[in-house]
């Protein structure tokens, strides 16, 4: 089978593509996941996604599924999703059941981590870790090529290692993670909590940085910070050979100035010559990776 599908299962929408050997997208579909109506109804709706794929690309294809959590290796359940009514289910034999075929299936930081690793920003660079910064923080490791899941399957997952212990408390149960301080909502928190709007979001704290106020730009000060302090903590462990960014935040310029020049400091070195990239794939990464889950060809 040359033809692979790529599925991006998201809390509001479900995307599809068809890609080719060569990396092309041939075909793209994208549908509300019906979050509402439950878990046989998601799955259906996956069902009748790669059916459709399927005849419009007219040919039989590999599926590669990405989502939020990850696939427990102890229950083979998933888990940590955000859409709650796949937790504890099983989805990939269900999935399989279904579609009457073996699927592959990776969170969604990992999928956009072998993206852009494959054939995106990181391409040719031996060692990526794949850094998701949006409503989450997530994160994904490639070691030439091929996907680092882990034994536990949290390989990359540095949005749970704990930067403050005394911040704000996190939905894992603990506190101060990287996630509760990194994302958008967690930079809006942050400036909320030094007396700032607590209506604004994280983009209107950028742009409000952006024009010289001075509580937004502070809030800024803190946020690149962070990000210099958490993300040494994964360059003294793995050493990559480039980071790449995505998600919403990630095209906040600063980041690859100001924000590298922190991770230079904190880090156990004299120098950082770790690439420090945005992605190449937007929005496609994780759908793009979903596919490539399983290999070009054969
Ligand atoms: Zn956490």
């Amino acid at each position: 089978m040359k033809l692979r599908i790529g599925i991006d299962l998201g809390g509001t929408k479900t995307e599809g593509i068809v890609m080719d050997a060569g990396g092309q997208i041939l075909v793209r579909e994208r549908r509300p996941t019906p979050q509402a109506a439950g878990y046989d109804a998601i799955l259906a709706n996956i069902h009748e996604l790669v059916r459709d794929l399927e005849r419009r690309a007219n040919a039989p294809c590999r599926v590669g599924l990405g989502t939020p959590g990850a696939i427990s290796t102890r229950t083979g359940c998933l888990k940590n999703s955000n859409t709650v009514c796949l937790n504890g289910r099983p989805v990939k034999q269900d999935l399989e059941k279904l579609l009457a075929r073996e699927i592959r299936i990776a969170n969604d930081a990992n999928c956009f981590a072998l993206s852009e690793a494959l054939d995106g920003a990181g391409q040719g660079h031996g060692v990526v870790f794949g850094v998701i910064l949006g409503t989450g923080v997530g994160g994904g490791i490639v070691f030439h090529d091929r996907l680092h899941e882990g034994l536990q399957h949290i390989a990359g997952e540095w949005g749970h290692n704990i930067l403050e212990p005394d911040g704000p408390p996190c939905y894992c149960g603990k506190r101060g993670c990287v996630e509760t301080l990194l994302s958008g909502p967690g930079l809006a928190r942050d400036f909320a909590a030094y007396g700032g709007d607590a209506k604004l979001d994280a983009r209107a704290v950028v742009e409000r940085a952006a024009r010289g106020d001075a509580p937004a730009e502070a809030a800024m000060q803190r946020w690149l910070e962070r990000f210099g302090r958490a993300l040494s903590v994964v360059v003294n462990i793995l050493d990559p050979d480039a980071v790449v960014l995505g998600g919403g935040l990630s095209n906040i310029a600063r980041l690859y100035t100001e924000g590298r020049q922190r991770l230079a400091h904190y880090i156990f070195n004299d120098e950082l010559r770790t690439a420090l990239l945005p992605h190449r794939h937007g929005d496609s990464s994780g759908v793009r990776g979903a596919a490539q889950l399983w290999p070009a060809g054969d």
